[in-house]
């Protein structure tokens, strides 16, 4: 009798040290795939990963493997995507701290990485998921956002563009090698994904917060906190993610991948302090003073997610309750140990 054909999948991650390559990671080993982790650590930690090694990693069975370097070693990437059926893309400059304290090397990371994660890519015809980012909607209001609506972005004397449209090229870039390379290319914007294993030291509100609140400071929310954002759990990303790369149609398309329950700053803030049951007050802190003179933000960010749910079929499925009791419980962790 034949033996049954191997139906499984060797995935190069790239940042697959960070937040959400790491759950990532996870779930495809779960799901019996193998895994090839290249990450230069720089926001991305061992730490994230080191229960993958330990899990999967060891032996002749070995099914996930890491490299710590850099996107842009073109010798090593050439070699990883020369073994893989598949590449997740998800190596960039994280955060809006990151992006202003580090501009040069956040656009650097984005434009150049992406060319050569590409061009690995197209040598051996391995298909090609694209992580951007709801930033490239920049500061448009049209509620909700749609893949195909028009872009508004700030002026380029404001660092913060400086990542949308860095992120803007990286699509453009993916969507020219599809055209005219027919490489096989899925791009998903991910909305405020949040969880377990994020750190607020780049920016990232939630986090920031709930280890405020744990620590017994008080809670900084910047501007009037009127803003807005759809949080979404990192498991409903990883499984929007399996979804995109498990699926023939999405190949071309560009997907939103967010949550779908809107609240201001101020509320998100108020609840953190009742969920973690601290009497703290909550400051406003003027943008300037957080970030640097002149940082704009966006007013509302709200995603259409019609696409990928006719698509693929995907919902999130987990609550603002569920994000904010997982990463209280992984906060609480963390300051411990
Ligand atoms: N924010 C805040 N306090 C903080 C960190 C962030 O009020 O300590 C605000 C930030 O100005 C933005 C929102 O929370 O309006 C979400 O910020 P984050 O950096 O998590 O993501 P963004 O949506 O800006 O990419």
């Amino acid at each position: 009798m034949p033996a049954a054909e191997d139906c499984t999948k060797h995935y190069l991650i790239t940042g697959g040290a960070g937040f959400i390559g790491s759950h990532l990671s996870e779930a495809l080993l779960r799901r019996g795939d193998s895994v090839t982790v290249i990450d230069d650590l720089s926001t991305g930690r061992f730490q994230n990963i080191k229960h993958l090694v330990e899990e999967y990693g060891k032996g002749p069975q070995s099914r996930f493997r890491f490299a710590i370097d850099s996107i842009t070693n073109e010798t090593v990437l050439d070699r990883l995507a020369s073994e893989c059926h598949a590449v997740i893309h998800l190596a960039a400059a994280v955060g809006v701290r990151l992006i202003l304290d580090e501009p040069v090397r956040s656009i650097e990371t984005n434009v150049l990485g992406t060319e050569a994660v590409l061009k690995a890519a197209l040598r051996y015809r391995a298909k090609i998921l694209l992580a951007s980012t709801s930033e490239v909607y920049g500061k448009g209001n049209s509620v909700p956002f749609r893949e195909g609506d028009d872009v508004v972005i700030g002026s380029t004397m404001r660092s913060r563009w400086a990542y949308s449209a860095s992120k803007m090229v990286d699509e453009f870039l993916a969507l020219a090698y599809w055209r005219s390379k027919e490489l096989p290319v899925v791009i998903f914007r991910l909305f405020n994904t949040v969880g377990p294993r994020q750190t607020g030291r780049y920016g990232m509100v939630i986090p920031r917060l709930i280890e405020q609140a744990i620590k017994g400071k008080p809670l900084t929310v910047y501007g009037d906190g009127s803003q807005t954002r759809c949080f979404l759990h990192v498991a409903d990303a990883v499984a929007a993610i399996l979804c995109l790369a498990d699926s023939p149609e999405a190949i071309g398309g560009v997907f939103n991948v967010g949550g779908l329950e809107e609240l201001s700053i101020q509320s998100l803030a108020e609840k953190i302090l009742a969920k973690v049951g601290s009497k703290e007050e909550i400051i406003r802190i003027p943008y300037e003073e957080a970030y640097q003179a002149g940082f704009e933000d966006m007013r509302r960010r709200v995603p259409d997610i019609s696409r990928l749910r006719q698509t693929v079929g995907w919902e999130p499925r987990r609550t603002l309750d569920d994000i904010l009791t997982d990463t209280i419980r992984d906060v609480r962790r963390r300051l411990q140990g």
